[in-house]
């Protein structure tokens, strides 16, 4: 079996481009240049260029010697908070900008729920000189000021969506609608690896370089390749996605994916896509995701902005249901503590979403000859109002 995508856009049963006729030239168009604009040497050089000068790759595969000591096993943090922007993010955007320019596309679109993905795409913009429209529903807005502040500081333009929940998918038909009015002079950067085909792929292909890292990182400390785990949390799946990418067919590496359950999983409020989600169409590919019996999309929750997503992309549906993948979902509370215990132990205050990866080993032994790498997709700089409201600080 193959873990990765198809030449029809699927991973098993998920994925595709479900998507509104007047759509389909920019995803076709996009579809058709993708893989052969990647491999391009010239576009391969810009884009390792920056990653390295810009954004600061490689980044670290750190061992974390206390943590180890604590869990009894060999724990190695792979070191995306420290990216410019103090997240994964930047890989994909910085890839999909120069996808864009290749395109001969002059103005950036995007959406975004907590704003982490506008700030992203603001910062390639800024860089490139290319003109950057980012829609937001009007709560998130309200709830995001810092963010929205960034994007403004960036020279980006934060159009508020004011239908329906006034939240991300709100956010993401207005950035739909906007595509389609200009499908000439605009690409759409999407942040995760969801969307119509070939966006998941592509965004894979752009965080894969993580997975490249570590393999020779892990090389130098260990001297092995592969690692006996790898493990990331899971909104739409990016961070993951980039940290698999290169053991998906080496079935002796273990996945395992965490997700956000919120305050419980039976609680209704929760993320945990994969315990709660049935097969359904999400922004223009089939997976999984949490909808009511006639196929309403549920309101998700997590303390993590970054986890709060209804569905999860259509790699990590197939991981799932092909039992690939090990699916795990820790509460906010769960994840907390292991947020602060990385800051006692380590010296490392991480993104809320990485604390729901490093809380896996409350949940499960590994073995003491085990090497286990985490993806630590982000710093907790962000989500310091949350640390203090939470832990009473
Ligand atoms: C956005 C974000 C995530 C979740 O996105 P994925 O696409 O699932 O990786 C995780 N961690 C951080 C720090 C983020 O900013």
């Amino acid at each position: 079996m193959s873990y990765n995508v198809n030449e029809k856009g699927y991973y098993g049963e998920f994925g595709g481009a479900f998507i509104p006729e007047m759509l389909y030239p920019n995803v076709e168009e996009l579809r058709q240049n993708y893989l052969k604009v990647m491999a391009e040497p010239n576009f391969q050089k810009e884009f390792n260029q920056l990653l390295k000068d810009y954004v600061g790759r490689p980044s670290p595969l750190y061992f974390a010697k206390r943590l180890s000591e604590k869990y009894n096993t060999k724990i190695y943090l792979k070191r995306e908070d420290l990216n410019h922007t103090g997240a994964h993010k930047i890989n994909n955007t910085i890839g999909q900008i120069l996808m864009a320019k290749r395109l001969g596309k002059h103005r950036i679109i995007a959406e975004t729920g907590a704003g982490q993905h506008g700030v992203a795409t603001a910062t390639v913009c800024a860089l490139m000189g290319l003109e950057c429209i980012v829609y937001m529903g009007e709560i998130d807005i309200a709830r995001q000021a810092p963010n929205v502040a960034r994007m403004k500081m960036l020279g980006a333009t934060v159009v508020p969506a004011t239908s329906g929940s006034k939240t991300l998918k709100d956010a993401t038909n207005e950035a739909i609608r906007d595509w389609i009015n200009n499908p000439v002079d605009t690409h759409y950067i999407i942040g995760s690896v969801v969307g119509p085909h070939p966006y998941p792929d592509m965004v894979a292909r752009f965080q894969a370089i993580v997975s490249e890292e570590i393999k020779w990182q892990l090389q130098e400390h260990e001297g092995t390749t592969k690692p006996d785990y790898v493990v990331a949390c899971v909104g739409g799946g990016s961070n993951a996605a980039g940290s698999y990418y290169h053991f998906l067919d080496d079935t002796e590496v273990n996945l395992i994916a965490v997700e956000a359950a919120g305050l419980g999983v039976d609680s209704g409020e929760s993320a945990a896509t994969s315990v709660l989600g049935r097969e359904g169409i999400i922004h223009g590919s089939k997976t999984l995701l949490m909808q009511t019996n006639d196929g309403q999309i549920t309101e998700p929750y997590s303390i993590s902005a970054g986890l709060d997503y209804p569905g999860v992309g259509p790699m990590h549906a197939h991981l799932y249901k092909s039992g690939r993948a090990e699916f795990i979902s820790i509460t906010d509370d769960d994840a907390m503590t292991a947020g602060l215990e990385l800051c006692k132990l380590e010296g490392i205050i991480p993104a809320i979403e990485s604390s729901h990866a490093l809380a896996v080993f409350d949940k499960k032994q590994f073995r003491s000859t085990d090497i286990v790498v985490v993806s630590l997709s982000g710093r907790g700089d962000k989500d310091l109002e949350t640390y203090i409201n939470h832990f009473k600080l």
